[in-house]
């Protein structure tokens, strides 16, 4: 078995030998003509882990949603060229399952109920709080992953719709937050969780929002919880967590 805890202090400075994991890059669509919320919007969300590509209007979305591959779209509605909802009817032709978010400036009812029957997933109104729009677009790529709906890892098997997990069929107590980490932990087993996508996860879900050392510790008690499971957390000094099956 390999060791699963590296020093929590991560203020000293990073070693050469440190393992070199980062977060695994979502690639997203970011179609929006406003320039400078677009900056701001590639910025940021590139700081939380998503690699996004840029299209100043929607012609230029159409045609990369049609040539690349992405794992999540933002639509704003109000685009030159061809707005968001053409955009998106568009590409629910050839991609029923891409997770959509809408963007639009106003709050209107009619947006809203066109944006959901042309397919959207989601939508969010401007303006917006950053970590809001996060959340939820975490929210639909959890939703989006196939291993949402019944996820076997190791000897856990976790159940989404009651909200229960189960290792070798005995079941674990997990309080509400202890589920939701877990989840997102198995969710995004072999990749890198980082502690803001924690934090995240558990304010979108409501409740006081804990600091990092309260984090520490839920990963502590999942860790004792999960001593049988056949699974390991281990921290990427840094970076976060990273579920893995036992080696
Ligand atoms: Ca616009």
């Amino acid at each position: 078995m390999m060791s699963n805890d590296f020093p929590e202090n991560t203020s000293q400075a990073e070693d050469q030998d440190t393992c070199l994991i980062y977060p695994s890059t979502m690639k997203l669509l970011l179609a929006e003509d406003d320039a400078m919320l677009a900056d701001a919007l590639t910025t940021q969300l590139g700081g939380a882990g998503f690699e996004v590509e840029h299209a100043p209007n929607g012609a230029v979305a159409d045609y990369l949603l049609s040539k690349q591959s992405f794992d999540i779209a933002v639509l704003d509605i109000g685009l030159p060229m061809m707005d968001g909802l053409s955009v998106l009817k568009h590409v629910r032709q050839t991609q029923p399952a891409l997770p959509v978010l809408l963007l639009s400036a106003r709050d209107a009812l009619d947006d809203r109920v066109a944006g959901l029957q042309a397919g959207a997933d989601d939508y969010v109104t401007k303006p917006f709080d950053f970590p809001e729009l996060v959340a939820r677009l975490q929210a639909l790529l959890r939703r989006s992953q196939p291993a949402n709906s019944s996820a076997l890892l190791g000897r856990l098997s976790l159940d989404p719709t009651s909200r229960r997990a189960l290792v070798a069929g005995e079941p674990l107590e997990l309080s509400g937050r202890e589920w939701t980490l877990l989840e997102l932990l198995v969710n995004q087993r072999d990749k890198v969780v980082t502690k803001e996508q924690i934090t995240q996860t558990w304010s979108a879900e409501g409740g006081e929002t804990g600091g990092g050392n309260s984090i520490e510790v839920y990963i502590h008690r999942l860790r004792r919880k999960l001593e049988d499971a056949g699974l390991v957390i281990r921290t990427v000094r840094g970076l976060g967590y990273l579920m893995e099956t036992e080696a």
